[in-house]
């Protein structure tokens, strides 16, 4: 009988690490969830039994995890905007520590390495869309510094025990996902934008709205890490959807698929964010066959459908 394979999941208490535990359980794994809840919470697996485990502990100090481990996916890092600021020390030190805690953990179980990279490492990118030898154009000192640095930090660390220790690595630069789990005070355009429709507010829209993102739903993400994870591509591979869209044309959608008034207000716009945003996608097409499948209209119909369904709930506890 073919063993049984174990994942540890960093971060897999938060919004993308909690989809990707239930998939890898969906399919026979047996999941270890390591967390500290800095941004995630427990409720996000409470639902998740049997062949699963969650560990409450912080990847900046060294963490031992008993027995067998055959795949490592390292998520934990607070992910938000809003976190950049007074978070900022923190996700320097998970980046940097924290990964450095976990590629020892990988080392000394002989598993494999997922990086959780992010597009951010492409900065208010001067290339478009973003290929993968795209080398980015980040400001180390702006408020987003500690994120974007942090990020590349964690790859250029994944890629030296790459070489020193020969360790299977993989590099997965997510661009922007979205889906049911996210906080709906997680202050990302998706949560912010579904809470506010469904509570009958204006919709908020730093600047003018005519920076473009990329959306892309999580179960596409997951389908993308488990693909990469198996594959032998030991390069950064970009996994994000290319439609590209403007934040106004995404607040009109959510607004006419959430039923909101569609009010919008517009906002100062944040230090340096990105004019755009969109991946190219031909090395995960190559490389692995990924291409995403769920459009952008079905997927915020699905996370709409998720937010709405909370917010009754919550109402009715408050009663
Ligand atoms: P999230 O905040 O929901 O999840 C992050 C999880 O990591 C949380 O549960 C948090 O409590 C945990 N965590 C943070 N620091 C930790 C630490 N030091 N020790 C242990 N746990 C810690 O965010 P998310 O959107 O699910 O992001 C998951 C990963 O994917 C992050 O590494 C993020 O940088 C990356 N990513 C996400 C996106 C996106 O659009 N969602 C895009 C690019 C990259
Ligand atoms: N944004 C917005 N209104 C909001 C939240 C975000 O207009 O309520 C914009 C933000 O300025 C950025 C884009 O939406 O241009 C995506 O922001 P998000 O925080 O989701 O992620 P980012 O891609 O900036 O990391």
């Amino acid at each position: 009988m073919a063993r049984r394979r174990v994942a540890l999941v960093t971060g897999g208490a938060g919004f993308v690490g909690s989809h990707l535990s239930e998939r890898l359980l969906a399919e026979g794994c047996e999941v270890v969830c390591v967390d500290s809840f800095i941004t995630g919470s427990p409720q996000n697996v409470s639902h998740l039994g049997g062949r699963f485990f969650l560990l409450e502990r912080d990847v900046r100090r060294p963490i031992r995890i008993p027995g067998r481990v055959d795949e490592v996916y390292h998520l934990a890092s607070p992910a938000s905007p809003k976190s950049f600021g007074p978070l900022a020390i923190e996700i320097l030190e998970s980046g940097s520590a924290g990964t450095r805690n976990v590629l020892e953990l990988a080392r000394s179980k002989n598993a494999r390495f997922l990086l959780a990279s992010t597009s951010e490492v492409y900065g208010d990118p001067l290339v478009h869309p973003q290929p993968e030898d795209y080398r980015g154009n980040v400001s180390t000192t702006g408020v987003r510094g500690a994120y974007d640095e942090a990020k590349r930090y964690a790859e250029a660390l994944t890629s030296a025990y790459r070489r020193r220790h020969r360790l299977q690595t993989r590099i997965a630069r997510i661009f922007n996902t979205y889906g049911p789990r996210m906080r709906p005070d997680d202050g990302r355009l998706v949560p912010n934008l579904v809470r506010q429709a469904l509570a009958g507010e204006p919709l908020t829209v730093y600047g003018d709205g005519t920076q473009t993102r990329s959306l892309q739903y999580v179960d596409d993400l997951v389908e993308g890490l488990l693909l990469l994870m198996r594959s032998d591509e030991a390069q950064p591979v970009n996994l994000g959807n290319p439609e590209e869209r403007s934040v106004l044309e995404i607040a009109e959608l959510v607004s006419r698929l959430a039923g909101g008034e569609g009010r919008i207000v517009h906002l100062p716009p944040p230090e340096d964010d990105p004019r755009r945003r969109s991946p190219d996608i031909s090395r995960a097409r190559a490389s692995l066959g990924w291409e995403p499948v769920v459009d952008l209209e079905e997927g915020l119909a699905r996370t709409i459908r998720w937010f709405a369904a909370g917010a009754g709930a919550r109402k009715r506890a408050a009663r």
